[in-house]
């Protein structure tokens, strides 16, 4: 999958880093991940092994985060979700949601209270948005914030919120009632009123433990209020920064994908000649290889703009939706070349499949995003129907 020898863009840092998961991921995750894929459990006994990798907190300075570059935060994600997706999403959402929401809009007593711990994945952390009736449009959202003595008191409902199930640290985000805007809380796993239930039966990302949060009367002391979260445009400012690891998931997925397909069809012959003999699989394989190629490209570009400090979140989006696009005709192809064997959950590709179609979906669907860079390059917002 590196045809284009992609290691020529990479830093030493960036190439030593990229081995390392890899080498943690094939011999600690890669063993076992269908066996809980298939019983949609989260393989707990994997959270040391990430913990050890020192990459959690990615780019967050500081605070016993390792401040890795852009590229290498990405690099990382991209060789987790190579072998696991499901494993890259827990990942994300304790880091590149939460994490950097507290990095980005906590105070520094925050800080230094929670990210050490969750540097080391000795807690972990979700972030919750979107509720039953306000996916896309999250804005909208209808928990509340009402300001009492000392504190807040939250109220409402959250859904699919990845790692919460088993969360310590909960990033919630509540309408204020006296301003009406989007404030962000940290509310604690025994809080009183807190109630989160598993989503059962996803058919794509099943080790992720998605839940449903029942917000009763929770009291969230002043000292965790996040004070940098002040309206929607705050949670934007996050989201159009984890666009750019989320885009790095299906890239990925897609190079363990193509790698996989690529040895199947040398082995398996029909015939009497390899699949790879075949004209017609040749051209498969060649597309799914120009897509990782153009996708990788894509994604390399996107971190050098954040890096640089000059990245849209218009720039963003298209990155997580061309790419997540390009993702799922690239394993569908993969799908095909494998036949039978690629609706198998023991094959890569058919469990790679599934994954992508909440990557898909999630941080912004395909049409949303689409519609934040048409924001972008036209001027016009087309959220929402014109009377
Ligand atoms: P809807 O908003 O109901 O959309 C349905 C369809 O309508 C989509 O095709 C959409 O593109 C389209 N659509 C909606 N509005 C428009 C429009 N204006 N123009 C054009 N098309 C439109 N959220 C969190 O807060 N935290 C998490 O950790 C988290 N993890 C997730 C993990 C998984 C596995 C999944 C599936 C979701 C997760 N989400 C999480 C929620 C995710 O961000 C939402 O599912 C997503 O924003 C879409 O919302 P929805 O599912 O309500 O779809």
């Amino acid at each position: 999958s590196d045809y284009y020898q992609f290691s020529d863009l990479l830093s030493l840092e960036e190439q030593a880093l990229r081995l390392k998961v890899r080498e943690c991921v094939e011999r600690d995750v890669a063993p076992i991940m269908t066996k809980y894929w298939e019983k949609a459990e989260f393989p707990f006994e994997v959270v040391p092994k990430l913990g050890a990798l020192n990459i959690a907190g990615g780019t967050i300075k500081g605070y016993g985060c390792p401040g890795l570059s852009v590229t290498a935060n990405a690099l990382a994600t991209a060789e987790i979700a190579r072998v696991d997706a499901s494993c890259s999403t827990f990942i994300l959402v304790h880091s590149s949601l939460a994490m950097l929401t507290i990095s980005l809009c906590g105070s520094e007593v925050q800080k230094q209270k929670y990210l050490p711990s969750l540097a080391k994945l000795d807690t972990i952390a979700c972030w919750g948005l979107t509720e039953p009736d306000y996916g896309s449009d999250a804005s909208g959202l209808r928990t509340t914030a009402t300001k009492v003595e000392g504190g807040w008191v939250i109220e409402g409902q959250k859904r699919w919120i990845g790692n919460s199930t088993f969360a310590d640290v909960l990033v919630i985000f509540a309408k204020n009632k006296d301003t009406n805007q989007i404030n962000g809380f940290i509310v604690k796993k025994n809080a009183s009123g807190l109630q989160a239930t598993k989503i059962e039966n996803k058919i794509g990302l099943r080790m992720v433990q998605n839940g449903d949060i029942l917000l009763q009367n929770v009291f969230v002391p002043d000292e965790d209020r996040l004070p940098g979260v002040n309206s929607f445009q705050d949670t934007s400012k996050v989201l159009a920064v984890s666009r750019v690891m989320v885009a790095w998931q299906p890239i990925g997925i897609t190079m363990g994908v193509y790698d996989m397909c690529h040895r199947y069809l040398q082995e398996r012959k029909q015939f009497g000649a390899p699949l790879a003999a075949f004209q017609i699989n040749q051209q498969k394989l060649v597309q799914m290889l120009a897509n990782v190629q153009a996708m990788f490209l894509m994604g390399w570009r996107l971190c050098k703009l954040y890096e640089s400090g000059k990245m849209t979140p218009g720039q963003a989006s298209l990155g997580k939706s061309w790419i997540t696009l390009r993702a799922r005709e690239t394993v569908a192809l993969g799908r095909e070349l494998l036949g039978g064997n690629g609706i198998i959950s023991d094959f890569l590709v058919a469990k790679a499949f599934n994954d992508l179609e909440p990557i898909y979906t999630y941080e912004g669907t395909y049409d949303i995003n689409t519609l934040v860079t048409g924001r972008e390059i036209t001027g016009i917002a087309s959220f929402k129907p014109v009377a």
